[in-house]
Order: C-alpha cells, then structure tokens, then sequence
C-alpha cells in the first residue's frame, strides 16, 4: 500500500485535492462542441456508478487529500438520485460544487441551498435565443437566463461557462461582460477544445489573444484590471473598473496552466481520467466491486499524467486528429 500522502502527487510534485465526478453521460442539451451529431455509445446502465458507489469511491479520494469535488456531466442534475447524491458527498465534509447547464436548477434549487452548494458554473454560450438553438439543438434559453437570475437572487456564486467558437459567438465577448457591469458573475470565456466527434478545428477556436485583444479594442487601458489569479487557477481573471462582476479565460490550447494542474476526474462509469486531453483510463469501478483497493490504481494514473496536456505539448500536437479525436467525447468525460 503506498502511504496515503503520496497516491495524489504526481510525478512532477503536483497534489491532486481537487476531484471532477461526472455523474451520468446523458444530456438535455445537444451542444455541437460537447455531444457528437450521432450521440455517443452509452453506457449499460450496470456499469454506472450508484449513488453508494459514487460515495465510497469519493471517499477513498478524500481521505488521500481531496477536499473539493466538483459534480458534472452530461447534466448532473438529471440524475433521478441527484439528492441522495448530495446528501452522502455531504457527510465527507469537502467543499461540493456543481457544473450545469442551468435547465434544471429551479427543481433542486431547495436542495442545493440545503446543503450549502454556493458554487455554481453555469454554461450559457450565447445571449441570442435563435443561436442558442443552432448550438445547443435546443429551445431552452429563456429557461437558463431565468434560472440564471434565480441563482442570483438567492446568493450563489456564479461563474459563467462560454465556450467560444469563431464566426458563431465571438461577436458576443463585449455583450457578455457588459453583463458584468449590474450583475455579480464571473464570465469565462473557453477555448474551444477538440474531443472525440466534435469537429473541432483550430481556425474555429478563438484564442485568449483574440478575446484580449477585443477586450482592449473596446475599454480604454486604464478601465481593464487584472486580477491574481486563483491558486491552481484555470482562468486567467479580469475585470473592468467598477463592475460588479469579472470576466476569465480559460486557455487551454493556446496558454496552458498545466504547471498548476491540482485536478483529476472520474467519470460516470467510474475510470479515472488524469487529464482531460488523455486518452488513458484507470477503472476505479470493477476494482471497487470486486473489493480490491483503490489507493493503488489512483496512484498509479497519476504517475502516468503526463507534464502538459497528456504529452500535446504544442498547439500542433493539439491540431493532429491522431491524437485529439483519440479521446473520449467531452459529454461522457465531464468538463
Ligand atoms: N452539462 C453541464 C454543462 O454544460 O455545464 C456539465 C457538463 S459540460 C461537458 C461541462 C463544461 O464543458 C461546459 O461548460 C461546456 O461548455 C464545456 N465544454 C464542453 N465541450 C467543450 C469543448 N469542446 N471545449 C471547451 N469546453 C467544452
Ligand atoms: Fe450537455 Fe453540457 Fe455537453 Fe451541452 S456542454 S451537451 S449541456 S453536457
């Protein structure tokens, strides 16, 4: 057995306290940059994780040195057992997060104040409801802005998840912080990032260069602060003077913060993924089945994460499909 304080440091001295559980493959949403037009191969249902399973497994991290878990997807928030969920990850005393795509939010806001979920990343890629039926395949805008608000009136932190794709939304960079001038959020602009079935391109992903350089185009220089950065920071954090809320970039492909990286995901069919742009799975779930010890497996993924981007270390590396189409799709990693 290897002692407990090393099964989450990797090779490179990065600890790992910070764990993404994605709770279920399904969506309510199509995005084009997340689902594949053709969907994707589900799981069987035996070979999700049960809300026990996803308790005792969270457990084994906690007591190696988690202490944030952040819950995603798919939607988290279809999960039926979603409260019973909640309800056992809150006995393991971590602080307990939730990434949405806000559809679902006014039928468990009571739960999520129950137990003292504040943190809330909310995906709203568009302020136009006819494109975001065109990204999403959905009608379901005016649903997100209200549940938005909702949030917002009853305190959450919200940091708002917008993934940028050129020609479709960048047009839109302003308009999303100009939300921030009334209203408490932080924006966070991604670049677009290419996984299994996404069509993903590099001539459609808008680069923190780009998204900076309009944000300087349009605020005089004395207007722009930038902010320090969150310890194992994914978004670099701005804001305009005076306004109430901020505004982030979350660089991946262009300027990547992988020197920092604290985070490890397991997904909903239970394989730990160390990296989000790797290819490589370790099957937490059989092993805890067949009641063999966990330790062992975690430390063992995460001497294999590689330093940058599961060894893409440059943007050309990202741009061969050999390597970035050898993925999961991102709606059945979690995000
Ligand atoms: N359904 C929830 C939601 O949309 O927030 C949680 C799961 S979703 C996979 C988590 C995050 O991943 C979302 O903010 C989404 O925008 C982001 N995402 C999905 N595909 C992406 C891609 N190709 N590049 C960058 N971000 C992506
Ligand atoms: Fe669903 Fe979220 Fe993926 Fe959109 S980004 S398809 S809401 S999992």
């Amino acid at each position: 057995m290897i002692a407990n304080k090393t099964v989450l440091t990797d090779d490179f001295g990065r600890k790992h306290n910070y764990l993404r559980i994605s709770l279920i493959e399904k969506c309510n949403l199509r995005c084009t940059y997340c689902m594949p037009a053709d969907g994707i191969a589900l799981s069987p249902k035996a070979s999700l994780m049960t809300a026990d399973e996803i308790f005792a497994i969270a457990k084994t991290f906690v007591n190696n040195g988690v202490d944030k878990i952040r819950l995603t997807g798919g939607e988290p928030l279809l999960r039926k057992d979603f409260p019973e969920i909640i309800a056992q990850l809150s006995k393991l005393n971590t602080e307990i997060s939730i990434t949405t795509n806000g559809i679902l939010i006014d039928k468990h806001i009571a739960i999520l104040k129950q137990y003292n979920i504040k943190k809330i990343n909310l995906s709203l890629d568009t302020l136009v409801p006819e494109k975001f039926q065109t990204i999403t395949l959905r009608n379901q805008f005016e649903k997100v802005l209200d549940n938005l608000h909702l949030l917002l009136n009853q305190e959450f932190k919200i940091k708002v998840n917008v993934v940028l794709i050129k020609g479709f939304n960048d047009n839109e960079i302003i308009d999303f912080i100009k939300l921030t001038e009334f209203l408490p959020i932080s924006i966070r602009f991604i670049e677009f990032m290419p996984f299994a079935g996404n069509d993903w391109d590099r001539s459609k992903m808008v680069s923190q260069h780009e998204i900076l350089q309009q944000v300087q185009n349009h605020f005089p220089a004395t207007e722009l602060e930038t902010l320090e950065n969150e310890k194992n920071f994914t978004a670099r954090e701005y804001k305009i003077k005076n306004y109430l809320g901020s505004f982030g970039i979350i660089s991946s492909i262009t300027n990547p913060f992988c020197d920092g990286c604290n985070r490890i995901r397991l997904t909903a069919n239970g394989k730990i993924k160390n990296c989000l742009f790797s290819n490589a799975e370790t099957d937490l779930l059989t092993a805890y089945r067949n009641g063999e010890s966990l330790e062992n497996l975690i430390a063992f993924a995460l001497q294999n994460k590689k330093k940058i981007r599961a060894g893409m270390e440059t943007i050309d590396a990202v741009n061969n499909p050999v390597l970035n189409q050898d993925n999961r799709s991102m709606i059945a990693i979690g995000g």
